[in-house]
């Protein structure tokens, strides 16, 4: 479904990604966990060309391209088959949750907009949110927007959901129901990359772990074998650190 092949990221003289490979079945749930810079983020943006890499080639489904050669087309095609999570939620605060839910639909999609409310209300009925269609996000808790947030990603029906830390600007007590939410979207069987420090999250949902450090895939494997019995020095210290 997804495979990322050697791809190099650069800001100014720091090498944030170098020469990461990565590659996600159809359906898989993959958590990746590593140290703060350690270029996660950085590598999902790379795959939804919210950042551009320098160089690596790509494949989503059947669209394959080389990173810098990716014409404005191709973008567009692989920004269809994904959905982007934010850390921050990323809600236009002058759009109510329904709204915000339909944008992506009736912007980029060219749904029609009573049927594009229709999908947003199942889709906000979903994360449990049947009543705050008209709430705007400062009138929502943490957990909430990014129920919204999941809900505007999911709408869109993507191949593939990119979660970028979606439960770490949130107050202890919201992680909670934001991973179950998350749990549900893994349950339907949607490709999922996710980018967290939540270890039980990643022992309970992900089908692969991967280890990211100083811009390298340091060990990867499933998460018994990642959890249990890590091959790896700088994956034992880092878990030995976080568990
Ligand atoms: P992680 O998600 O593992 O914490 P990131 O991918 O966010 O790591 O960041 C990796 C490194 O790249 C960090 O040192 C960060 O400061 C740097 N970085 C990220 N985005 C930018 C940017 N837009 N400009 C310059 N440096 C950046």
């Amino acid at each position: 479904m997804i495979e990322v092949k050697h791809v190099k990221k650069v800001f100014g003289k720091l090498e944030v990604l170098k020469d990461v490979s990565v590659e996600v079945k159809d359906g898989e749930v993959v958590v990746i966990l590593g140290p703060s810079g350690s270029g996660k983020t950085t590598l999902l943006r790379c795959i939804n060309f919210l950042e551009n890499a320098d160089s690596g080639e790509l494949t989503v489904g059947d669209i394959q391209v080389d990173f810098k050669k990716a014409s404005k087309k191709e973008i567009l095609a692989i920004r269809r088959k994904t959905s982007f999570v934010f850390q921050n939620y990323n809600l236009f605060a002058n759009k109510t949750a329904i709204e915000n839910v339909m944008e992506g639909l009736v912007t980029a999609r060219r749904v029609p907009k009573d049927i594009a409310q229709k999908r947003a209300k199942e889709a906000l009925n979903w994360v449990g949110l049947s009543d705050k269609y008209d709430y705007y996000p400062s009138q929502l808790s943490g957990g909430q927007q990014q129920r919204v947030g999941i809900a505007r990603a999911f709408v869109l029906d993507p191949e593939v959901i990119l979660f970028d830390e979606p439960t770490s600007a949130l107050d202890p007590e919201l992680v909670g129901e934001t991973l179950e939410i998350i749990k549900k979207v893994a349950e339907k069987g949607i490709t999922m990359i996710v980018v967290t420090h939540e270890m039980s999250f990643a022992q309970e949902v992900a089908d692969k772990v991967i280890f990211m450090d100083g811009g390298v895939v340091v060990e990867e494997g499933p998460p018994e074998e990642i959890f249990t019995n890590p091959k790896e020095e700088r994956t034992k210290q880092f878990l030995s650190r976080i568990i």
